[in-house]
């Protein structure tokens, strides 16, 4: 879609006023400006042996079916739910295994809850709202917005709110029930519960965890999923003079509990489903469980109206070899250790949209740099700067824009992108009849994705 200059004066008096409202308010004493630091004890922290039982468990795997997809390996290894990275870690922070912009700064969060509410106000105000999160990592960035939402109580008056979270793993979930609910939170008796939490935030929000987005109730929502489509397991390929083939792992015959690459030899079921005729590349990444989850995402705002946002480093179906790891924060061989060090891939943006189809408006992607300045992030600063006298403060603040904003740190690597009702940018009907002109109003901008002017 063009953005044109029409849209961009109109941009949301509203939303503006939103923005400016939020804006008023201070550093959150309980959002830490900086790396939240020390919110909590990271389990992975200092571990370094290898665990056995996640190699054994793949060498099993692959002695008695043969070498594994890549996208089977990823899966088992981040959530495998007796061993999985995932499943048994809290690795987000700085004594982790690495950081996400929620955690870098409340701005981030406080300018993702004032994009929510703008896009509530565009879909006229449904009296429900459901906040779908995927992978919340510490529920700093669900937290962060419902500051925004009870900052803005008298926006949202007569609309009931409830957060809904969609996590794999029961350490973080625990962790996210102590940010959001104080602990407050019970977990549920049967193992086949969809809802395996539910909880309170102070405000009186209701909360509730599942495992998998299928149960999550239906309703208008609108779903943020920052640094989740990365974790997802991707199939990668390599183009060979025979044809595409999908790369493996295997066990290194040569080396005692070690891992390798194999190149399949002949076609895989994913081989010849996955790759596109007119594909360039000679070596490609595909997650084809990242293009389920977008169609399941649009048949719901298809279905009951909403919007998504999805964030996170990627590329638009230029890139080759992303898959790595992580541990310390440093780059970590992905064969090595399994169950140790976190693993990921760019999102490839271009084949969500083609998975998406028609059913609903693809906006983006942009950079984090761009969405965030549209968002009004310089403005933010401003008055968070304006009303913060300490000077060790002033220069976290400053740092943790830098680390956002700055193109060579997270402000080019991270895009965002953004699935609508095809409603919302369609032009508000106005009242039949006979007419010479056609004065409808334009649909109001999507903020992020356009610019916000302060005037
Ligand atoms: N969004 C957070 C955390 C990102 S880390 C942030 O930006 O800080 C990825 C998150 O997704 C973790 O909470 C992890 O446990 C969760 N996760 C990873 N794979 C998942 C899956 N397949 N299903 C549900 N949650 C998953």
């Amino acid at each position: 879609m063009i953005i044109n200059s029409r849209m961009r004066a109109c941009f949301g008096v509203k939303t503006q006023q939103l923005i400016s409202r939020v804006f008023r308010h201070p550093v959150h004493p309980s959002a830490a400006v900086g790396w939240r630091l020390a919110q909590s004890r990271l389990l992975s922290a200092g571990e370094s042996k290898p665990r056995p039982s996640m190699l054994k468990h793949l060498t099993f795997k692959i002695k008695a079916t043969g070498p594994i997809t890549v996208a089977e390996y990823m899966r088992e290894v981040l959530t495998n739910p007796v061993t999985g990275y995932y499943v048994r870690n809290n690795m987000l922070g700085p004594d982790g295994d690495f950081i996400t912009s929620p955690e870098i700064s409340q701005i981030f969060g406080e300018l993702l809850g004032v994009w929510i509410l703008s896009e509530w106000m565009g879909a006229g105000r449904p009296k429900h709202l459901q906040l779908v999160e995927l992978g919340p990592g510490k529920g700093s960035l669900a937290s962060d917005i419902l500051r925004v939402f009870s900052q803005l109580k008298s926006v949202l008056d007569g609309c009931s709110v409830s957060l809904h979270l969609v996590e794999v793993s029961p350490v973080l979930s625990g962790v996210q029930a102590q940010t959001l609910t104080g602990g407050s939170s019970v977990e549920s008796s049967s193992e086949d519960d969809p809802v395996f939490r539910r909880g309170e935030t102070s405000a009186g929000l209701p909360v509730f965890w599942y495992r998998c987005l299928e149960d999550v109730p239906a309703g208008f929502s609108i779903f943020i999923a920052h640094e989740f489509f990365d974790a997802l397991p991707i199939h990668t390929f390599q183009r060979t003079p025979k044809g595409w083939r999908e790369v493996l792992v295997d066990i290194d015959p040569d080396k005692q509990n070690r891992l390798r690459f194999v190149v399949s030899p002949s076609p895989t079921p994913a081989s010849s489903a996955l790759i596109q005729p007119e594909e360039r590349r000679s070596h490609v990444e595909v997650c084809a469980d990242g293009g389920v989850l977008v169609q399941q995402i649009s048949q719901r705002i298809i279905e009951d109206g909403g919007a998504a946002l999805i964030a996170d480093y990627g590329h638009d179906g230029t890139k080759t070899d992303t898959f790595r790891g992580f541990k310390g924060h440093r780059l970590h061989d992905v064969l090595s250790s399994p169950g140790t060090a976190d693993l990921t891939a760019d999102v490839d943006f271009s084949f969500l949209r083609t998975m998406i189809g028609g059913g609903v408006a693809c906006l983006g992607p942009v950079t984090q740099k761009m969405f965030l300045k549209n968002m009004g992030i310089d403005a933010r600063m401003e008055v968070l700067l304006r009303n913060c006298s300490d000077g060790p403060t002033r220069m976290q603040l400053i740092r943790s824009y830098d680390m956002l904003m700055n193109p060579e740190k997270m402000g080019e690597r991270f895009l965002f992108f953004s699935l609508l009702h095809h409603s919302r940018l369609a032009k508000p009907k106005k009242s039949e009849g006979m007419k010479l002109e056609d004065k409808r109003p334009a649909p109001l901008p999507v903020g992020g994705f356009t610019e916000i002017s302060f005037s």
